[in-house]
């Protein structure tokens, strides 16, 4: 896998919430807490994507939910 796909991945929004998606980078569990921005792009529904920062790592990769509109 490139650098470039690991910086955007995509995953379930409750898988995301209840920590259970990894960092593609160091393998860490990630979640909302570690969230730097959120995607807010397609107004009035939540956000499809978020820009995330690992805690162990320091990497910064975006999630993009699966159950978002395209
Ligand atoms: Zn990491």
């Amino acid at each position: 896998m490139s650098v470039d796909q690991r910086r955007r991945i995509e995953v379930d929004r409750r898988a995301f919430l209840e920590y259970e998606v990894k960092c593609p980078y160091c393998n860490t569990a990630v979640g909302p807490r570690f969230v730097t921005r959120e995607h807010l792009d397609v107004p009035p529904n939540p956000p499809y994507a978020a820009t995330v920062r690992c805690p162990k790592c320091k990497e910064i990769f975006e999630v993009k939910f699966t159950d978002s509109p395209r």
